[in-house]
């Protein structure tokens, strides 16, 4: 049913933006009109050509008529785009600029939903699905290297490395040659906070993320395979998002179902070359001994970070307690 309900609102969107673009339109022919007056002039003698023509309307020169209007509004038209650029303005500027322009902003191109419908849809279903997730945002400005301080010089190099690399990752991600990233490490060391730092950035640059951990997932294709919520199209959005962030991974309860479903995702993903982000707390053994060989050198093929460190999260806690007991 929710389908439906995403489907609706992806048109509404969309025909928002229509709107919103004819407004602009109308908006930049009204400032044009009162700048230049010729314009204004040009757009009168039009609106007057048109009025005595729909007088004529059923009369015997009706067809003759009609073509010597066409003709006059093409050369009415080259003569406004004349005019704009006399004025500095570029030529198409009274133009509606539609968002997209294979359908106009209406959704549709002869019939079949356009590529932006399609699109707006896994946005909407993408925002649906990380509603439901475990995890929240997260951003670059609230991550402190302060806490890999006491490494050793080359792990603390390593996790500035790492740092860096993810916050240029977020801002020149490319559907096509981004890397997958599985990163390893134990648990507090930063993994989900970087990964939902780069969603963040993604987000707000217009592409579909999920994250989720990978048990809560699981979960979720388990309860639609099995047909206890059958409306569901979760597998088709984690295989279509822009970026896939699998948080969590090894922690899931594995069986021969999430297994399978495991390696589908990744590599339906990695051939169709659209990225995804792994974390897990597993060392390569472990991983190996869960999934087999088959999942763990597709994982591995990805661009591997190690984290480093002491557990942040217990940092944090020892911290905020030496605070307390320094105030009272
Ligand atoms: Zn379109």
């Amino acid at each position: 049913m929710y389908q439906k309900a995403i489907y609706d609102e992806a048109i509404r969107r969309i025909q928002e933006r229509r709107i919103s673009a004819q407004k602009q339109q109308e908006t930049r022919t009204d400032q044009i009109r009162a700048k230049i007056p010729e314009i204004a002039e040009l757009d009168r003698q039009l609106r007057n050509t048109c009025l005595s023509l729909a007088k004529t309307f059923g009369t015997k020169d009706c067809k003759e008529r009609i073509k010597k209007l066409e003709q006059y509004c093409e050369s009415a038209e080259n003569m406004l785009r004349r005019i704009l650029v006399q004025h500095g303005y570029p030529e198409n500027y009274l133009d509606t600029q539609y968002l997209c322009p294979h359908c106009n902003d209406t959704g549709f191109v002869g019939g079949k939903p356009c590529e932006c419908l399609i699109r707006e849809i896994g946005m909407l279903g993408a925002e649906k699905l990380n509603a439901q997730s475990q995890l929240s945002l997260c951003s670059f400005n609230s991550f402190s290297l302060s806490y890999y301080n006491n490494l050793p010089p080359e792990e603390y190099r390593e996790m500035c490395n790492i740092f860096e690399k993810c916050r240029s990752y977020a801002h020149n991600f490319n559907l096509h040659t981004s890397d997958n990233i599985l990163m390893i490490g134990n648990t507090g060391l930063g993994k989900t906070h970087l990964s939902l730092s780069i969603a963040t950035v993604l987000l707000q640059n217009g592409f579909s993320v999920i994250y989720d951990s990978v048990g809560n997932l699981m979960h979720k294709l388990e309860m639609e395979h099995f047909g206890k919520n059958s409306d569901g199209n979760t597998l088709d959005l984690l295989l279509e998002c822009d970026l896939l962030i699998l948080d969590d991974f090894g922690t899931e309860f594995v069986t021969s179902f999430t297994k399978s479903m495991i390696y589908t995702i990744i590599n339906s993903r990695i051939n169709a070359e659209k990225p995804f982000i792994v974390n897990t707390n597993l060392v390569e053994e472990d991983l190996q001994e869960q999934y087999g060989n088959r999942i763990l050198s597709r994982l591995f093929s990805a661009c591997i970070m190690q984290f480093y460190g002491r557990d942040i999260r217990q940092q944090k806690r020892i911290q905020q307690n030496r605070s307390q007991e320094a105030r009272t």
